[in-house]
């Protein structure tokens, strides 16, 4: 289960985990719109605050996260590095990965500017290197119950535990770019300012 408070090992983290959580005063919309602020507490060490709106009820919706130990800023690199550990994500689960995956896939789907295309799909990927974190047992193609951290998400998995074979992610993950070809990345200063999910600052 999620620690409490909340623990981020980035500002882009800690986002994308409102993207795949309910709004908490109606339950149903997602959270749209979303602004972080971090700020450093000499006590508590960095805390990132995400607000969002709810599409649904039009709520404001605010979670605080305590930023990880040694998770270094994700603020100066394109595309924003979600995790630069080892250990899986606190606060998104092996579901809500794949979730995040496929929508980011759909987004670069629908996405007629060739950068911010790839862009998606660099993201994508990112989102399944997240899920294969939780695989920490080589001799199992999928991944323990204690990589869901709700009711839902391991329903999802007891419905359908082929969805979640680490080969079949590795094998989705070999059809996505790791980063942009040198041809694109001259024209590719806007992207940050335009995330799909409109993350801002
Ligand atoms: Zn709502």
């Amino acid at each position: 289960m999620p620690d409490v408070p909340l623990v981020a090992h980035s500002p882009t983290e800690a986002c994308l985990f409102l993207l795949v959580t309910p709004c908490s005063l109606c339950h149903k919309g997602p959270v749209e719109d979303l602004h972080a602020h971090t700020v450093n507490d000499r006590d508590a060490g960095a805390i990132v605050t995400v607000e969002g709106t709810c599409s649904a009820c039009g709520g404001r919706n605010t979670h605080s996260f305590r930023l990880a130990q040694n998770g270094p800023s994700d603020e100066e690199v394109d595309p924003p590095q979600v995790n630069r550990t080892d250990s899986p994500s606190r606060i998104i689960d092996v579901a809500q990965w794949l979730t995040l995956f496929r929508m980011m896939r759909e987004e670069a789907g629908k996405e007629s500017d060739k950068v911010q295309a790839r862009q998606l799909e660099i993201e994508a990927g990112q989102c399944l290197d997240e899920a294969l974190k939780f695989y920490d047992d080589a001799d199992n193609d999928l991944p323990r119950e204690e990589a869901f951290f709700g009711d839902e998400s391991l329903g999802r998995f007891r419905n359908n535990p082929q969805q979640y074979s680490r080969q079949r992610l590795i094998d989705l993950k070999s059809q996505l770019p790791a980063r942009l070809p040198s041809t694109l990345r001259g024209s590719s200063q806007s992207v940050s300012k335009r995330r799909w999910w409109r993350w801002r600052k």
